[in-house]
């Protein structure tokens, strides 16, 4: 491990994940850093004033993707925490998290930006959390009480413990529908103002979805997924008329929305409710078509 001096401030650079934990509890002031774009831009405003930096990047087993096998058979993708979005795209996981992560930034950020950095603070706004809910993901992680995975549900309910560190996320393999949409002031990458994330397995006979921007974390959409697994004749593929309503109506009732400079509460929840209803809408077309 070594330990330099950059951005005004002293920088861990420890070489594994044991040294990282050590350095977590020895340095409870540095803070982690995975891409760093967003703890360098909080520096350069003036937002954070962290007295040193925790380097990820030299952690071998935080990189990388490692592709799981084929829907109903295989066993999950791994996605190392230090896997940047532009490697998560080129993995070409699930269709759902490319279009997600088109909407992400910029290519120059997606270049440095990483999965862990994404996800850690739960912030409502970030693009990931939502996706890997409907997925069905779980986050592994590594702390001084040692190691444990958790569902993505219980992680953005729960968050990290002190001193912990996202090691990976795990993606089951899931078949069927995907998709993602948002609303967001623009029609290129930037944050959301809402967005909602689904996927309709029908080997599974189970749908997941999630919820962005709409409360003070990504939420689960339990009650609407629930709902449409119900509804849904999965012999026949098909939603019985009224059903798309019904999810969207559910999903918008899960929110608990905030009013802020880009949004009111009652349009983020008027949205969620539009963009469950016509996800739903298109997957019966795709059923229908065939
Ligand atoms: C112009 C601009 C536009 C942006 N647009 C978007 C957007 O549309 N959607 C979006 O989601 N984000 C956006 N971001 C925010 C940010 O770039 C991304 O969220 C990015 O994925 C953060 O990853 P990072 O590796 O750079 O995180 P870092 O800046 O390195 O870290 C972010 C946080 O995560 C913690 N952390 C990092 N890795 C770990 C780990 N393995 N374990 C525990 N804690 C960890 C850090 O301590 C820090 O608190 C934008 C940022 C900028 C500057």
């Amino acid at each position: 491990m070594t330990v330099t001096s950059a951005m005004s401030g002293r920088v861990v650079r420890p070489t594994s994940l044991e040294e990282a934990i050590t350095a977590c509890t020895q340095r409870p002031d540095a803070r982690i850093m995975g891409g760093g774009t967003l703890v360098v831009a909080e520096r350069a405003l003036g937002i954070s004033t962290t007295p040193a930096y925790l380097l990820l990047s030299g952690i071998p087993e935080l990189h990388g993707v490692t592709p799981g096998g084929a829907a109903a058979t295989g066993g999950p993708s791994r996605i190392g925490a230090q896997t940047t979005l532009r490697a998560l795209l080129d993995a070409a996981l699930s269709p759902m998290l490319d279009v997600a992560l088109r909407s992400l930034a910029t290519p120059q950020i997606r270049n440095r930006a990483t999965v862990g950095g994404n996800i850690a603070e739960r912030r409502p706004a970030h693009t990931l959390a939502p996706c890997l809910l409907a997925l069905d993901a779980s986050v592994g992680s590594a702390g001084p009480d040692g190691t444990r995975r958790r569902s993505i549900r219980d992680f953005v309910a729960e968050g990290l413990g002190e001193g912990e560190i996202i090691v990976d996320v795990a993606l089951p393999a899931r078949g069927g529908f995907q998709r993602f949409v948002r609303v967001a002031p623009r029609n290129g990458p930037g944050y959301a103002i809402a967005s909602v994330a689904v996927s309709i397995d029908p080997t599974g006979r189970s749908v997941h979805s999630g919820i962005g921007g709409s409360g003070s974390t990504a939420l689960p959409g339990t009650a609407a997924d629930d709902f449409l697994a119900e509804a849904i004749d999965w012999a026949s593929g098909a939603a019985p008329a009224g059903a798309a309503e019904e999810y969207g109506r559910l999903l918008a009732a899960a929110c608990d929305p905030p009013t802020d400079d880009r949004a009111s509460a009652g349009y983020r929840r008027h949205a969620i409710a539009v963009m469950g209803r016509r996800l739903i809408e298109a997957w019966n077309e795709e059923q229908q078509r065939g």
